[in-house]
């Protein structure tokens, strides 16, 4: 089931705002560190769960296309 307006369903529209809410830390723990270079640490990490992971992996493909 898809949120009118977003690219993903419920369980992968919690994982972005995760996301997003984790990525605040980072930038704070990683000294700014750039969205994409999150993502891409983000979706290799052995802990981080699933959706998390596939959110991520999308997230950073549509920022790399310039979306
Ligand atoms: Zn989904």
């Amino acid at each position: 089931m898809r949120i009118p307006g977003s690219n993903y369903c419920i369980e992968h529209e919690t994982a972005l705002k995760e996301l997003r809410r984790m990525y605040h830390r980072w930038t704070v723990a990683f000294d700014g560190i750039k969205w994409e270079r999150y993502l891409d640490t983000i979706s290799k990490l052995q802990e981080s769960g699933q959706w998390i992971k596939e959110v991520a992996k999308f997230e950073l493909k549509l920022s790399l296309s310039g979306s």
